[in-house]
């Protein structure tokens, strides 16, 4: 058990019905809530079945018990909304059973059924577990079905055994697996939607500060949800005006004929959070806030309103929302013209970005589901979108552009899910090195925001373009055509030699694969084609082909299977032009084009994709440029990939002992509260209590010590030698510095070699460190970076020497599944080195994918170790050893990523208390 106890600390979280809980730990001064919620807030009824009998004195007892000084072992958490105590529950331990709790727990009878137990025993449950405990118990009536009916919908195992009177119910907290956070994520996406409701598809609209001055964002805003139809009413809110735009305003939200579902909020920024009070107190469900240029203070107030009010909140800094449902038709935003009604999700950081997408959408004839332009984000983000996407039966491709990630695992899950249900597409923004940390050691060197940013999308299986035309240009390809099959092979066709060389050209720069045609396929299209032509890949129509002949080159392609996608370039032609044809046309009146992804190019196109529609009303992407359409492809191709991996479990590493390594940590952290980094001999330890292969190495403070550590390992060494290598704190790079003697063989070797280094290094040098030589072998570095919000990276990639100059990494979050531990080897541009070649066997790979897991495992174990890296590892073909390791604990906090919580703006603070 970890020595460190905290209390947790308060956390927002969604109701079932969307309402915003806070969920904190009682203390003294909740006594009389506690003593309301169980004498006034709860039948008798209810107290009979939560105290066995309806003991008058029962409220008391409970409000003394919850809300007494602190206790060892004894934990109560309070579910607050709007200010008022809801539900409670609480674990006691018995003194010497400190691994078992009994649990208790009421809920007032007007919040039952609203998910307020199910979230307090999700936040109990986690602090249960941080403090050790393995199980918890509760004794119930067996009439009570409301208690039943929270545990059997935890998804923790259950298990009940009766009992006189009752029913003891016990659930084990060791197996909350993939199925608990799977019950977790579905009520955590239930909660989420109920709750952006009263935002994506409000009833009624009040837009607050809508001025008298035409060009004003308020009257812009107010004007077009008018003339987007909107099906509810829509109010304005103006102290200072009678009338806007033609319409009353009324004096305030309080004043209006109904309450709003919605307010969109354009007042000034020192009337931003008196106002988000008043929609609060007035039962207004959600707020997008336009204003810019919030201070701290007023951020904190706005928070506090949108939380104890229950509202969701979009911006600030918002441009604003937009639902194109007919049923709904609001038009609530001051960036551009209504989006179309369609299919695509829409939602952006950058309001501008925003609107460039829909736009280009448009351009297409993509229409738009819902838009949320998310401004600085404080509270609805991409995982909240995500989630009403997956959900509202509307949407069946998502863009999203984030600069900016509030709880990365929880968007790495929830994207995971939706991508398997339809492409997720993104902009990689903020590419750029800016921010990059100062690199200690090779690992965190890997680890900059842009890997670690990407290692996120590609696990979550989101597409990640490198700008917006990028992103639309893909777009383009995967809401037309089918996806590619996995290989990634192409074949392409064009009527102009030099353009097919380029286009192939393209395609293999993307990544794809050219297949040299089968010799029967390659004779077919052949006996189709004027003389000249050539059927190797690319194809070559010549110039002289007409539309039929060309339409036959394409369908024979299609059909052949030889390839997984199709790209033909087309230029015009005296024949095809004489024809009356643009030759694209010869692609359009063929039967459907359904069998695999076909795309056109076409050079003399101005805009850079269009679509044109086919005979059977399908449509054909166009790009004015073979390069985009192959980046298309190969993003289809990696999604196409994503969705054929197994659904794969994580990687299991055999031999760890986590205690030794939290109890290692904890000693270190005591000693050193600010963290730092681990000496030769701690290192070795802890790596050992994960089973990875540190080389032996022997401790020496002087040159006689340093022999004879030498000797012992002489039997061991590779040809009976050694290496030393002078040891300091806060050493960098041993070698750079002439701190790294290797293949010493005699004694006088070693005697001479501590002397150079008692004379270079003087009094800095605190000792040297003797191993034996490893065998020769491949170089690889492995380690693990710990980011305060992405979670843990793993890093694989060629070690030693050529870690820099190569700068050959693969990496993934934390944990890895057992598909990753092939991946990181297999995607490695150095692979065929340690899966081996001609006349090199290849590596243990065994032993890399052992190495790797226990890596993964530790890293999650372990979130008090910022960095490890292991530099090199001796790969031979019968062994993996490590001759270099550095390894940095941090104190870190503890808390659960994966519960349930609603995000919060760094400025904004703790959720206030109640
Ligand atoms: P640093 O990375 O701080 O410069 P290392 O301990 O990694 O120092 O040593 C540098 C290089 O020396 C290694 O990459 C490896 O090639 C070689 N080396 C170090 N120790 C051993 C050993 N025990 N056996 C074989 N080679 C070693
Ligand atoms: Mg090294």
């Amino acid at each position: 058990m970890s020595t460190v106890q905290r209390s947790p600390s308060a956390a927002e979280a969604l109701l079932a019905d969307g309402t915003t809980a806070i969920i904190r730990p009682l203390v003294p001064a909740d006594r009389a809530a506690a003593f309301d919620l169980h004498a006034v807030r709860m039948s008798d009824a209810s107290r009979r079945m939560r105290f066995f009998g309806a003991s008058r004195l029962a409220p008391r007892l409970a409000a003394d018990r919850l809300c007494g000084p602190p206790r060892p072992g004894f934990l109560a958490l309070g579910a607050w909304a709007g200010g008022e105590l809801v539900g409670e529950a609480d674990y006691e331990t018995e003194e010497g059973h400190e691994d078992t709790a009994e649990l208790a727990l009421a809920v007032a009878d007007a919040w039952q059924h609203r998910g307020v137990g199910t979230l307090l025993i999700e936040h109990l449950v986690q602090a249960a577990r941080e403090r050790g405990i393995h199980s918890i118990e509760a004794d119930t009536l067996a009439g009570n079905r409301a208690v039943h009916q929270v545990f059997s919908d935890l998804g923790l195992p259950v298990h009940r055994r009766f009992e006189l009177g009752g029913i003891r119910v016990q659930v084990a907290l060791d197996e909350a697996d993939e199925r608990y956070r799977e019950a977790v994520d579905e009520r955590g996406r239930a909660a989420g939607v109920a709750s952006l409701t009263a935002l994506l598809r409000p009833r009624s609209v009040a837009v607050v500060g809508a001025s008298r001055r035409p060009g004003s964002v308020g009257q812009a805003v107010l004007l077009k949800i008018r003339q987007g139809g909107f099906t509810g009413p829509v109010w304005a809110v103006n102290p200072y005006a009678d009338t806007v735009a033609g319409e009353p305003a009324h004096p305030s939200v309080t004043d209006l004929p109904a309450v709003p579902d919605l307010a969109v909020l354009a007042v000034p920024p020192a009337a931003v959070a008196s106002v988000a009070q008043e929609c609060g107190r007035a039962g207004v469900r959600a707020l997008v806030v336009l204003t810019s240029g919030l201070d701290a203070a007023t951020a904190r107030q706005l928070m506090h309103a949108c939380r104890r009010h229950s509202m969701r909140l979009v911006g600030p800094n918002s441009l604003g929302v937009a639902q194109t449902d007919r049923a709904v038709a609001l038009d609530a935003e001051f960036g551009g013209a209504f989006p179309l009604p369609g299919t695509a999700g829409v939602a952006a950081q950058s309001g501008g970005v925003g609107i460039a997408l829909i736009e280009r959408l448009a351009w297409l004839g993509i229409g738009v589901s819902s838009f949320v332009s998310l401004g600085d984000k404080y509270d609805v983000s991409g995982n909240d979108l995500l989630q009403w996407w997956e959900s509202d039966g509307r949407t069946d491709l998502a863009l999203l552009h984030l600069e900016s990630f509030g709880s990365p695992r929880a968007f790495a899950r929830t994207a995971r899910r939706v991508t398997r249900k339809f492409p997720v597409l993104t902009v990689d923004a903020g590419r750029s090195a800016a921010g990059r940390r100062g690199a200690a050691s090779h690992t965190a060197a890997a680890a900059t925001p842009t890997v670690t940013r990407e290692t996120l999308f590609r696990q979550a299986g989101i597409t990640a373009a490198r700008g917006i035309a990028e992103l639309v240009e893909t777009a383009a390809l995967l809401h037309s055509q089918p996806l590619p099959g996995t290989r990634g092979t192409v074949a392409v066709v064009s009527n102009a030699g030099g353009i097919g060389i380029l286009a192939a050209d393209a395609c293999v720069e993307a990544g794809l694969d050219l297949p040299t045609l089968p010799a029967d396929l390659a004779a077919g299209l052949l006996a189709r084609l004027p003389d000249g032509a050539s059927a190797t890949n690319p194809v070559d129509t010549t110039a002289a082909a007409d539309p039929a002949e060309l339409r036959a080159c394409v369908d024979t392609l299609i059909h052949s299977k030889a390839v997984d996608a199709l790209l033909v370039c087309l230029v015009p032609t005296a024949l095809t032009v004489d024809a009356h044809q643009d030759p694209v046309r010869a692609l359009l009146d063929a039967p459907a084009r359904r069998r695999i992804p076909v795309a056109a190019v076409r050079i003399s196109q101005e805009v850079p994709v269009q679509y044109l529609t086919c005979a059977d009303g399908g449509l054909l992407p166009v790009y004015a440029d073979a390069v985009a359409a192959a980046r298309a492809f190969a993003h289809a191709r990696d999604r196409a990939r994503w969705l054929a991996e197994p659904a794969s479990p994580e990687a299991e590493a055999a031999g760890t002992d986590p205690e030794a390594a939290r109890r290692l940590a904890d000693a270190f952290l005591t000693a050193h509260p600010d963290g730092g980094w681990l000496d030769p001999s701690g290192t070795a330890q802890l790596l050992e209590s994960y089973g990875l292969p540190l080389t032996t190495s022997l401790w020496a403070q002087d040159e006689h010590a340093a022999v004879v550590a030498a000797r012992s390992l002489r039997q061991v060494g590779h040809d009976g030698k050694v290496a030393m290598k002078a040891y300091w704190p806060e050493q960098v790079h041993k070698s750079a510095a002439g701190a790294v003697r290797t293949g010493l063989a005699r004694e006088s070797e070693v005697r001479s070699a501590y002397r150079e280094f008692a004379e270079r290094f003087g009094d800095r040098m605190a000792g040297v460190v003797v191993q034996p030589m490893a065998g020769p072998g491949l170089e690889l570095l492995a380690g693990i970076v710990q980011d305060h919000v992405f979670g843990p990276l793993v890093v694989l990639g060629l070690g030693g020497t050529a870690t820099d100059v190569l700068d050959d990494r693969s990496t993934r979050l934390a944990p890895l599944t057992e598909h990753d531990l092939t991946t990181m080897v297999t995607e490695l541009r150095s692979a065929p080195m340690l899966l081996g070649r001609p006349g090199m066997p290849p590596v243990d790979l065994a032993a890399v994918r052992r190495a790797l897991a226990a890596l993964s495992r530790l890293a999650t174990d372990l979130p008090q170790l910022a960095e490890a890296d292991l530099n090199p590892l001796m790969a031979g073909p019968d062994g993996l050893v490590c001759v270099d390791a550095r390894i940095r604990l941090e104190p870190l906090p503890v808390f659960d990523p994966y519960l349930r919580r609603l995000r919060r703006p760094p400025d904004t603070d703790a959720p206030e208390e109640r």
